[in-house]
């Protein structure tokens, strides 16, 4: 698999710029005791850093979603795999996701909260591939653009399920000599 990854944000840059957010999200969310739910499976690295920049009480809840299957293109069948066990009525909500492609999974998380009748709910996102959009989601914050690139590392795997672990966000070059 060596060969055919770059870096695209080093470990370095990421670890900045959720600690910039972190800090803001911190005083935005003072005194809210508000629920982070990390959208797993590929947020859980970005919310475990981005709830220890947060100095101020708050919960942590989990939702999964799946649309990907085995491939780099997503199937457009957003599958609940996990949902919270904490209700989330009357709370505020600071969903946590690692990217947005076609939106579709976002708009699909998103309304299953709202349905919860939250006392807010907003949403940020490690990465955004905004050239992919097909259905518009409401996004609060994005700590970085990239684009339209397959990427894995940092949480997010690569098509045969593995590179979770690499500490930067990398991109196939595979999709380099397409373009
Ligand atoms: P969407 O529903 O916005 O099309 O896709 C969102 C989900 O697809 C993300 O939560 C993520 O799991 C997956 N995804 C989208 N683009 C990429 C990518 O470049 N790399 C990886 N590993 N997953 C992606």
């Amino acid at each position: 698999m060596d060969n055919h990854w770059e870096v695209l944000i080093s470990a370095e840059e990421i670890r900045e710029r959720i600690g910039e957010l972190g800090r803001e999200l911190a005083e935005q969310y003072s005194g809210l005791n508000p629920v982070v739910i990390p959208l797993l499976r590929g947020g859980f690295m970005f919310a475990a850093d981005l709830v220890r920049a947060m100095d101020t009480d708050l919960q942590v809840e989990f939702l999964g979603a799946s649309s990907y299957g085995e491939q780099t293109e997503s199937s457009g069948e957003v599958r609940l795999t996990l949902d919270t066990a904490l209700p989330l009525a009357g709370r505020h909500i600071l969903l946590v996701e690692d990217i947005v492609d076609t939106g579709l999974t976002l708009a699909y998380i998103q309304q299953l909260i709202n349905s919860r009748k939250p006392a807010s709910l907003h949403t940020v996102v490690l990465l955004d591939k905004r050239a992919r959009r097909k259905v518009e989601a409401k996004i609060d914050r994005v700590v970085f653009d990239i684009p339209d690139r397959f990427v894995f590392g940092f949480g997010l795997d690569s098509p045969g399920g593995f590179g979770r672990n690499l500490p930067d966000v990398v991109a196939m070059k595979d999709n380099l000599d397409q373009e």
